[in-house]
């Protein structure tokens, strides 16, 4: 096992033992399925303990993560403000899964800024805020579903994780790893994904229902965004692909088509970095990828507003869909000489 601080984690257990009302738990806005592994396994493992649990989210989820024990229950923040701020507001604990920056949580921001009980956070993104009062951050880990099996079980909870909570935390970790395709170099990772597995987790049934859920709609919008949306610079080993509101509204698009669209050039021979925009109503989303050591989260806080971790990072940006992928267009030149000697491994 990676080494802890076992102080923080007795020191967690501590606080957990001892907490007389609610623990909420939170992931970031725009949860993907690490954020919602790792709160959904979290709070099975804790109810499972006898603890009273709420899971806020900021705002909605994926549907194809809508079968995971507990999804039913939790509150979508931006749908039930009051009801959210009054659990928050007599709740003892909040745990902030999967974040390091309050910035993170959109609407909830000031709510858990001003929180008077304890906050703990369990997160895997480099260079934390410290908003918490416990923190457990630690970015060599594959994803916080990962690091939430092993706190929990450092804390002494092992009995806890049921099956419900293991589907959670291995969709947790098959998400933030690509399907087993990277940050997986830590055989710790597959240890983990071994132990969920002999709590009888079945990886191809969970694979099918998070990635064999796709519209056809979904479909032909990927196939169009890969032959009209999608540029190679392969003198810079990069790619970006854009989707406009345009294209959204011609193939009906649903929050969370274009998940996953930012990693299809990086399949293509030579190309290590990939950037993915697109436009919403009020901003753009900037998505960015890449293989080896070129650090995305460094270019997404220099350029947009953003971070992340070194091979997965976003941002957003105020402007049009126009100006800028034209403006990373022009950025691939200041970044020649770091994008050829990127190492791959
Ligand atoms: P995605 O491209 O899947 O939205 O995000 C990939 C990773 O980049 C996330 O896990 C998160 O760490 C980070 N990220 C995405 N959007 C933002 C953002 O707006 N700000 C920051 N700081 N990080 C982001
Ligand atoms: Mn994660």
């Amino acid at each position: 096992m990676k080494p802890f601080n076992t102080d923080n984690i007795k020191q967690l257990r501590a606080e957990i033992d001892k907490l007389g009302g609610t623990i909420v738990l939170v992931p970031h806005i725009n949860p993907d399925g690490d954020a919602i592994g790792s709160v959904l396994g979290l709070a099975n493992i804790l109810k499972n303990a006898g603890k009273q649990v709420v899971v806020i989210v900021p705002n909605h989820f994926p549907e194809f993560l809508k079968w995971m024990k507990g999804s039913e229950e939790l509150v979508v923040y931006v749908n039930a403000r009051e009801k959210a701020q009054k659990i928050i507001a007599e709740a003892a604990m909040i745990c902030c899964l999967d974040f390091n920056h309050l910035s993170r949580t959109g609407e909830m921001k000031e709510l858990i800024e001003n929180f008077e009980g304890q906050r703990v956070m369990i997160d895997h993104h480099p260079y934390p805020q410290g908003f918490a009062d416990l923190e457990l951050s630690h970015p060599d880990y594959s994803s916080t579903a990962e690091l939430v099996f092993q706190v929990v079980k450092a804390m002494g909870y092992e009995q806890y994780i049921d099956l419900a909570a293991a589907e959670c935390l291995f969709c947790g970790i098959m998400t933030d790893t690509g399907s087993f395709d990277y940050n997986v170099s830590d055989p710790q990772t597959f240890n983990t994904v071994s132990e969920l597995l002999a709590l009888g987790v079945n990886p191809e049934d969970i694979h099918g229902r998070v990635f064999d859920n796709y519209s056809v709609d979904r479909m032909r919008l990927m196939g169009h965004c890969l032959s009209e949306c999608m540029e190679v610079f392969p003198e810079y080993h990069a790619a970006v692909m854009y989707l406009s509101k345009e294209t959204k509204a011609r193939f009906n698009y649903q929050k969370g088509d274009n998940e996953g669209f930012v990693n299809m050039p990086l399949s293509i021979k030579d190309i290590h970095f990939s950037a993915f925009f697109t436009e919403n109503d009020d901003q753009i989303k900037a998505s960015f990828r890449s293989k080896g050591e070129f650090a995305v989260n460094e270019f997404a806080t220099a350029h947009f507003n953003g971070g992340g971790h070194r091979n997965a990072a976003g941002g957003e940006v105020f402007d049009s869909l126009k100006a800028v992928v034209d403006r990373f267009r022009k950025l691939l030149p200041e970044y020649a000489e770091e994008l050829k000697r990127t190492k791959l491994d």
